[in-house]
């Protein structure tokens, strides 16, 4: 076959497909196909052996007319497939000045944080400082300094998640704070030099996540807790009482009253358990002469509290002849939905980052 005709057919050829594309990626796969190392161009060209030297060169300068002439239809329509295409992306993205914006949905912070936010301001007004303390501490913290030694029974009624980590001959094992009480027992031993060389009181509150084995629908294995206490000279149950009514007017309302039970921790000597009158009969267990089905005649349960127990301050170094203390501790969530008077049947609901419940807020 003539390789002269074999060269102007594939010009002619590689024309007609290029003057088809419909694309820029098409584009390239010709370029490729007609021009690559191993395209039909170069292919040909390995049959220049095969014709007569007087020929050769006549073939050459054909190569090189074919090349140029491929090449400036793919420029030239690479021109126009490129303009096209970047045509239609602009008619795609193109935006409308005058259209309103999207305005991005307005969030709020969680519930159980608006209720942090809310104690922790009430007992800063009573001169209490909120504390932050390790929520992983050793047992010393969480037990051995609440007057709850080793193998004391009392030490079941919190399901403790003991941490998989090397036991310390001084502080015993790691643990998830059961309670917020472990944080308090950290205050106490940092302020302790304080008092020994200025005298004063301490007055803190530590809101913390506390961590138990515990899952139904009144029970989540991580909720917070608040523990207050106020350390000074000749503190007592009077004072104790003031404190807790002053929260309870603030916090759920100016019309509550406050009453203390006898009843028995560890680390309080005496120990209540605080109840406070109920919102919905005002206290009088009776709506219209029926029983109000909210509280127990007229009383709900709050949480606990009492006097500090004189081996809980020897524990941190304070002196429990000079020093005596009050102090209180309870849930926050519960705390939080005795306020709304939220029947709430099931607390997980709480963590289920569920908008529609929490949107409610
Ligand atoms: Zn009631």
């Amino acid at each position: 076959m003539d390789l002269q005709q074999l060269l102007r057919d594939l010009g002619d050829h590689a024309e007609g497909k290029i003057k088809q594309a419909q694309s820029l990626a098409e584009l390239e796969a010709f370029q490729l196909h007609f021009l690559g190392r191993k395209g039909e161009l170069a292919l040909l060209m390995k049959k220049v052996a095969e014709v007569s030297k007087e020929e050769r060169p006549i073939i050459g300068a054909l190569a090189n007319e074919v090349k140029g002439l491929i090449e400036r239809h793919l420029e030239a329509a690479h021109e126009q497939l490129g303009s096209a295409e970047i045509n239609a992306q602009l008619v795609e993205e193109q935006e409308d000045i005058t259209e309103p914006g999207i305005r991005p949905p307005e969030g709020h912070i969680h519930v159980i944080n608006q209720a942090i936010e809310e104690i922790t301001d009430i007992f800063e007004r009573a001169g209490f400082s909120r504390t932050r303390q390790p929520e992983v501490d050793w047992d010393w913290y969480a037990f051995e300094a609440l007057n709850m030694p080793k193998e004391h029974p009392a030490r079941d009624e919190w399901e403790t998640f003991f941490m998989d980590a090397p036991i310390s001959s001084k502080w015993g094992k790691m643990l998830l704070t059961p309670h917020a009480t472990s944080g308090t027992a950290r205050t106490l031993a940092q302020a302790a030099p304080r008092l020994k060389k200025e005298g004063g009181s301490i007055r803190s509150i530590n809101i913390a996540k506390t961590y138990r084995r515990q899952i139904d629908i009144t029970h989540v294995p991580m909720f917070h807790q608040f523990d207050g206490v106020y350390v000074n000279k000749q503190v007592s149950v009077t004072h104790l009482l003031g404190i807790l009514d002053y929260f309870v007017k603030e916090f759920f309302g100016q019309d509550r009253r406050t009453r203390l039970r006898p009843f028995h921790f560890r680390f309080t000597e005496p120990s209540f358990e605080i109840d406070i009158s109920c919102g919905v009969c005002n206290g009088s267990g009776k709506i219209n002469g029926e029983k109000c089905r909210t509280c127990k005649d007229g009383w709900l349960e709050l949480g606990g509290a009492g006097m500090l127990h004189p081996n809980v301050l020897e524990a941190a170094n304070i002196d429990s002849k000079t020093y005596s203390a009050l102090a209180f501790g309870w849930g926050v969530e519960r705390t939080y939905m005795m306020k709304e008077g939220l029947q709430l049947d099931d607390m997980r609901l709480l963590y289920k980052n569920d908008l529609r419940f929490l949107k409610q807020f």
